[in-house]
């Protein structure tokens, strides 16, 4: 079968070159006589691996000294954890926005470890916008108000950052890295599982201020979720989900090679407007979400009917485009937009949602 245009919110479409260059390396890569699924993660090879990713990563999102990157497993639903513990005292005050259903979940595991305040939610109107911040809103005492910076299930974003006062940020970036430059010296903390934007899931990236790591965590924190720990052992106190880690360092490379964050932005940008400016002349596309708050990277879209959006997902299909099905949750459609997608795919959506609005429904 022939490679579709994958518009999944994730796991998600890799640019085929990466996928050429891992199979030219998978059996042997070079200088190694093995497979990086094979190599010793404390090897001469793999040492380079994880060296090169995390200064690709420094250079793409201008991280300073001042921070630490580590690579961890667990997915982004870890940090929901590791947050909290790593970041607050037992008990202690934390405030949570809730703009989706991950914000919802990292909110519970912060209830579980202190007193999580949701200063704010939208869940009232599905989710369909950004509430606004200001440092009023927040308690005095909170280690940290967290946000999900991009709400993948409801294709929300913060265009602006709230302004937290002297109050840590924590943010969620899972489906956004890389797809728009994000300031990362306005955050205390930023996580991403990879597999949105960043490469194969199974890695989870956190960039941390350093002064952070310096904190007393209670003794009852596993090792495993301890910044401290993974930073002083160079995210190998054990062993780290090296293939992850290369192919993420292959992603990391061609967004460098093909001008940046900001050079993916601008192409994320022209595609996200492909279809926003379809949808909002359609009579028969709806977006729900407030247009301020868009999404650049997962296109929400919802048609008259549940038929309706059965044929048309099984006329996209018959086109080569898959995953287009809204969550679970949501129902509807989703378009995943990330850096893997090429502005073609994104072009053979808009021209199918056309067809199938004017009644040419192959
Ligand atoms: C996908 C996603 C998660 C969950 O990630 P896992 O790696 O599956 O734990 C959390 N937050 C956001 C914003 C996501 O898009």
């Amino acid at each position: 079968m022939e490679r579709a245009y994958n518009f999944s919110a994730g796991p998600s479409m890799t640019p085929v070159e990466i996928l050429q260059q891992a199979k030219e390396n998978l059996v042997s890569y070079p200088g190694a006589g093995c497979s990086v699924m094979e190599m010793s993660h404390r090897s001469v090879s793999f040492e380079k691996i994880i060296a090169d990713a995390e200064e690709s990563l420094r250079r793409l999102m201008h991280i300073s000294e001042d921070y630490a990157v580590l690579f961890l497993q667990g997915g982004a639903s870890m940090q929901f954890s590791a947050v909290p513990m790593n970041l607050s005292r037992r008990g202690q005050t934390t405030n949570y926005a809730v703009t989706g259903q991950f914000a919802g979940k990292a909110l519970a595991e912060g209830e579980r470890w202190g007193k999580a305040v949701a200063v704010t939610s939208s869940k009232a109107d599905s989710f369909s916008h950004i509430p606004k911040i200001t440092p009023e809103l927040l308690s005095p005492d909170a280690a940290y108000l967290h946000i999900t910076g991009n709400n993948t299930i409801f294709g929300t974003c913060y265009h602006t950052l709230p302004r937290t006062g002297s109050i840590p940020l924590v943010a969620d970036w899972s489906s956004a890295i890389l797809g728009c430059e994000i300031d990362v010296a306005a955050h205390a903390l930023i996580y991403a599982g990879a597999q949105k934007n960043m490469g194969p899931a199974g890695l989870t990236v956190v960039i941390i201020r350093r002064d952070l790591l310096e904190r007393e965590v209670d003794p009852i924190v596993p090792t495993m979720l301890r910044y401290r720990v993974m930073a002083e052992n160079g995210s190998m106190y054990n062993t780290p989900p090296c293939f992850a880690i290369y192919m993420a360092g292959l992603m990391l490379q061609w967004v460098e090679d093909n001008g940046g964050v900001a050079a993916m932005e601008r192409r994320n940008r022209e595609k996200e407007a492909l279809l926003y400016d379809f949808i909002d002349q359609s009579e028969m596309f709806h977006n729900p979400v407030a247009k301020e708050d868009r999404s650049i990277m997962n296109v929400i879209f919802t048609l008259p009917t549940q038929e309706d959006t059965k044929a048309f997902l099984r006329m996209a299909e018959g086109r080569g485009m898959i995953n287009l099905k809204g969550h679970r949750s949501v129902g509807g459609c989703r378009a995943s937009i990330y850096n893997g997608m090429p502005k073609e795919g994104v072009e053979a959506l808009v021209a199918c949602m056309k067809d199938y609005e004017e009644g040419l429904r192959r």
